[in-house]
């Protein structure tokens, strides 16, 4: 058997086409959108989010401005930061970009965003929302996988479904947007780092979202034939020869290549489905939080009516 590919892109390009006539609408009546992201200190990983999310947003007609601050500033001064970006009326949506400097409390400035700001759906009551069904926002990865899920057109009602990873942006929100009764409540088992047998779960799961950032973390024989496997984790490694030597460029510097958690060479041939690393999971995350930044814009238009 060989799998389908689950590619990103085309659903992104689909969402990307809802979402620019959302924002052209939007700026008819008088209110342009402005996407601001924070960072503090330096994080070379960060910068490439932020060229990634400026670009994108521009595309679609979001203005985007980077806000740098230095990484010896003070918890309070980060919190009265955010406070004025929530009051000022021209920024319609506000990125914290993770990590902070470990001296920081991330989770209390989480709380100190606007909820009608948080385009990465992270704010507690944003969050909360979820459990109750009635949320417009979800993080955008989590939200990525449910739209990948879609697009196989399975039924997925009582399929055995088991996420590797429980971070809170992917497999926490991941778990309670497929328990929402639109999902037809698939069973549901939440793996991490304690689970005694990781290798006795994905073995019997129908589908299978792996989100933990350890390459070749799940073996393609520890897969079930026709599963549905979606692949969120992202590694940067050595690209080897067929000794397993490092192979090298023209400068003598070793190659390096972007893989998922999953085998996935050898689980192709073993799934039904399976998103490539990268143009998975991550293009649509792209999309999803531009989505996500135009409800926010239509939050705080209707709280302005
Ligand atoms: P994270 O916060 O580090 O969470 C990783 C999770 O994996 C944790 O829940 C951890 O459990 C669990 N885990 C670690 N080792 C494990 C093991 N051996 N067996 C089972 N579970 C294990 O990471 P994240 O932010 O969720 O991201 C996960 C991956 O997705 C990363 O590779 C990241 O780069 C990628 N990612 C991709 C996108 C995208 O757009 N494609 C977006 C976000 C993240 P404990 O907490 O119990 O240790």
């Amino acid at each position: 058997m060989s799998a389908k590919l689950l590619e990103g892109r085309p659903l992104a390009e689909k969402i990307k086409e809802g979402v620019k006539k959302d924002i052209e609408a939007l700026k008819k009546e008088g209110f342009p959108l402005l996407l601001s992201a924070v960072q503090v200190g330096e994080n070379p990983s960060s910068r490439v989010y932020l060229k990634q999310q400026k670009k994108a947003s521009q595309e679609l007609g979001i203005d985007y401005q980077i806000k740098e601050l230095p990484s010896q500033i003070t918890q309070e001064e980060l919190v009265n930061f955010i406070e004025s970006l929530n009051q000022d009326k021209k920024i319609t949506g506000i990125i914290l970009q993770m990590p902070l400097p470990s001296h920081l409390n991330a989770r209390q400035i989480q709380v100190k965003l606007s909820p009608l700001k948080d385009v990465e759906s992270i704010h507690p009551l944003n969050m909360g929302r979820i459990i109750y069904g009635d949320n417009k926002i979800s993080p955008p990865t989590a939200g990525a996988v449910v739209e990948l899920l879609k697009s196989t057109g399975q039924d997925l009602k009582g399929k055995e479904t088991v996420i590797v990873g429980h971070s809170e942006i992917v497999g926490k929100p991941l778990s309670l947007l497929l328990l929402q009764s639109q999902f037809s409540s698939p069973t549901i088992t939440v793996c991490h780092i304690a689970t005694q047998d990781l290798t006795f779960h994905t073995r019997r799961a129908e589908i299978l979202i792996v989100a933990v950032g350890k390459p070749q973390l799940i073996k393609a024989d520890s897969l079930k034939e026709g599963a549905i496997v979606i692949d969120v984790g992202i590694n940067r490694v050595p690209v080897l020869d067929e000794e397993g030597r490092p192979v090298l460029d023209e400068k003598g510097r070793p190659k390096f290549q972007i893989v998922g958690d999953v085998e996935f060479e050898k689980a192709k041939e073993i799934c039904s489905y399976i998103t490539p690393v990268p143009g998975g999971v991550g293009p649509l995350t792209t999309a999803l939080l531009l989505r996500n930044t135009v409800e926010c814009a239509k939050f705080q238009k209707t709280s302005l009516t």
